[in-house]
């Protein structure tokens, strides 16, 4: 199980990010910052993905 807070990401929520994968991670984080934040999916340059892969917990 993995885990990624949004709070981590550098947003103002208690959103937590949750999967068995990273692809499940950047899914449903993915639909999270574009239903509740208005990011879309060519915001997620490879930087910024680089960026949430790191802050990505197992748990
Ligand atoms: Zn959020």
């Amino acid at each position: 199980m993995k885990t990624l807070s949004c709070r981590d990401a550098g947003f103002d929520c208690d959103y937590l990010i949750q999967g068995e994968t990273e692809e499940d991670i950047f899914r449903d984080g993915g639909q999270h910052a574009l239903n509740d934040h208005g990011i879309r999916r060519e915001d997620f340059t490879p930087k910024f993905n680089e960026k949430l892969k790191a802050l990505i917990r197992d748990i």
